[in-house]
């Protein structure tokens, strides 16, 4: 016997996922973005669904990236902030796990390590996010160390973070890029005035998150980053998943544990926020903030029972919610519930409770086993 509250995870939804990718930014590799256990979906599963269609995995923490490597992937891992501390550069090294170089410090503890010991590395620059990166006035110099602490034949891929591309205007982004254009018209000067980029390669580039794939084609450059494309939600607050071709890859999925009839003026739940303006009929469900349904949730939030969108009715419990389903009399307990899905949508659920849905996606607790459907 289990719990019949469940994340299934459709391995074939996230591969068609990344052909959206693929489809918008044909020339770029993809480093798919698994931090955050995949974004609740299962760092593991995601990565043995993809892993023949993307060219790297990108993480948060070294943790992740450990987890990755111990479950045999051999693509390339990319630590996005680079290392917490010094030893973790060695130990990245030892994994064959890629660092982004974000700040002087970093550079340094590089350069402390002995040569034979540093990892592959990327140079992030901050244009405009001002979390991480080194900032363009000292771009130059740090690629210049970073070219020279590690093999001449290393490809350093250099790359910065949108803050905007979700907006819509498009003036952040766009100041972004010429930052990063600037950047990299110097560094290009000087990787052949110093002869240091042998390969006479050009500098190897990443910008794009899921907004900039689709929605800023000249973001593209060598590499995009994809994350929550990937999963199947929109970045963008005007624009649907559906409508950008994208297919949800998970389905919350819970049941109806209890029906109750109310009369007219009763209430529902904690703080009796839900009143029976009728006659209702009420199902109570197996699922509440406890296994990451968000609390804050308000009356009338989309929850599909058996073939019927119905109304959220009342106060979100840490194991239980409750639904009006006065107009569905067919609903029986047992009946097979989704809270995110193909519908609702995690970006409906999520509008209704006043965040996005990579919140809902990576709050996902462990409570709820996420299963794999083959
Ligand atoms: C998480 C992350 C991404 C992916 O962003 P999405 O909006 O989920 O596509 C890309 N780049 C960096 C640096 C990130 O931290």
């Amino acid at each position: 016997m289990h719990r019949q509250t469940i994340a299934r995870v459709f391995p074939e939804r996230l591969r068609h996922n990344v052909r959206r990718v693929a489809h918008h930014a044909p020339g770029a590799k993809i480093m798919a973005c698994v931090k955050a256990d995949g974004y609740g979906h299962g760092m593991l599963n995601v990565a043995t669904a993809i892993n023949d269609e993307v060219n790297g995995f990108a993480v948060a923490c070294l943790e992740e990236a450990l987890t990755l490597r111990e479950a045999g992937v051999e693509k390339d891992v990319l630590l996005l902030e680079g290392p917490h501390h010094p030893e973790e550069i060695e130990y990245s090294a030892q994994h064959g796990v890629t660092l982004k170089i974000a700040s002087l410090d970093q550079l340094q503890w590089l350069c402390d390590t002995p040569e034979n010991r540093r990892p592959p590395c990327w140079l992030k620059i901050d244009t405009g996010m001002h979390r991480l990166g080194i900032a363009p006035a000292e771009a130059a110099n740090a690629y210049a160390r970073l070219r020279q602490l590690l093999p001449a034949d290393a490809d350093i891929v250099v790359s910065t973070h949108f803050a905007q591309a979700d907006a819509e205007s498009s003036e952040a982004t766009e100041r972004q890029l010429n930052v990063f254009n600037g950047c990299i018209v110097t560094l290009e000067e000087f990787a052949q005035n110093g002869q240091q980029n042998k390969s006479g390669k050009h500098i190897g580039q990443s910008c794009a998150n899921s907004a900039g794939i689709l929605r800023y084609p000249q973001s593209h450059r060598s590499w995009v980053r994809p994350g929550y494309m990937l999963y199947g939600g929109s970045p963008f607050a005007f624009a649907t998943a559906e409508s950008l071709g994208l297919q949800p890859a998970m389905s919350f999925d819970t049941q109806v544990i209890a029906l109750r009839d109310l009369s007219e003026g009763e209430s529902v739940g904690y703080g009796g926020r839900w009143r029976a303006t009728r006659p209702s009929r009420i199902a109570t469900l197996a699922a509440g903030y406890g296994d990451g349904y968000p609390r804050s949730a308000t009356d009338g939030t989309g929850v599909t029972i058996g073939r019927y969108l119905c109304p959220l009715a009342g106060r979100v419990s840490m194991d239980m919610l409750t639904v009006d389903v006065t107009d569905h009399p067919d609903v029986h307990i047992g009946s097979t519930a989704t809270l995110w899905g193909n519908s609702p949508h995690v970006d409906e659920v999520a509008a209704r409770a006043q965040t996005i849905g990579y919140e809902l996606l990576a709050g996902m607790p462990k409570r709820v086993p996420r299963q794999v459907d083959e």
